[in-house]
């Protein structure tokens, strides 16, 4: 027999608003995707029907009856990401912990010229970009002390994602949208949550900031 999937809008009066500082998951938020919202413990149950308590882990909606995300997607490596500079080091030799504007910009202009999905790449194409975005190949691979080609890697490695993919993910939603996204934006058209940004960077303002937009621009929806 199969469930099926409704919203009985018990979960209305549970939704949680994002919080003012760090992300959704880190307080302790949940996504209930069958009702397409953000609720916390108190309308969660256990697997046995006990209520769900703050620190549980893998509860239930009380409102659909099924499992909600605790985590972010890929979280079998949150704890990873919350280390994730060093794992990241580790894996493609380039460490991204020390993150100043002019390496932030440097990133971001190398994702503007990266196509969206990897099978696109073409070293030549993509250095006929640099030129024209004004990137120069040598200071990056100077700076970053690694060849060029790691980082394009490394901007398609998204489990987990790292500040070069959460750069190049928010680049190609502002292609698509024709504007800078703001969080709303993101977590619509995104691939990764808010929150991801959220833990990568100290805050989305920061996040901004470091890019070169105005973190106030739209940034509080
Ligand atoms: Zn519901
Ligand atoms: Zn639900």
């Amino acid at each position: 027999m199969e469930e099926k999937r409704t919203c009985k809008s018990i979960c209305k009066q549970f939704k949680v608003k994002k919080p003012l500082h760090g992300g959704r998951y880190a307080a302790g938020h949940a996504r209930c995707q069958t009702c397409d919202i953000w609720i916390d413990y108190r309308c969660g149950h256990l697997k046995d029907g006990a209520s769900a308590k703050q620190e549980s882990v893998g509860w239930y909606c009380n409102c659909c009856n099924f499992k909600v995300r605790k985590n972010p997607r890929h979280t079998k490596y949150k704890v990873k990401l919350r280390s994730s500079d060093t794992a990241t080091a580790g894996k493609s030799a380039i460490d991204l912990s020390y993150f100043n504007k002019c390496r932030a910009q440097m990133i971001h202009g190398i994702a503007k010229c990266l196509p969206r999905s990897y099978g696109d790449f073409n070293m030549s194409r993509f250095k006929d970009q640099l030129k024209e975005h004004k990137v120069s190949a040598l200071d990056v691979e100077h700076e970053f002390d690694s060849p060029i080609k790691n980082l394009v890697k490394l901007a398609y490695s998204t489990d987990p994602p790292n500040k070069m993919s959460l750069i190049l993910e928010f680049d190609l939603v502002k292609r698509r949208l024709g504007t800078v996204p703001t969080k709303d934006n993101l977590n619509k058209h995104s691939k990764f949550d808010v929150s991801q940004y959220e833990s990568e960077f100290p805050s989305w303002e920061h996040f901004l900031e470091r890019l070169g937009y105005d973190p106030w621009y739209k940034s509080t929806r």
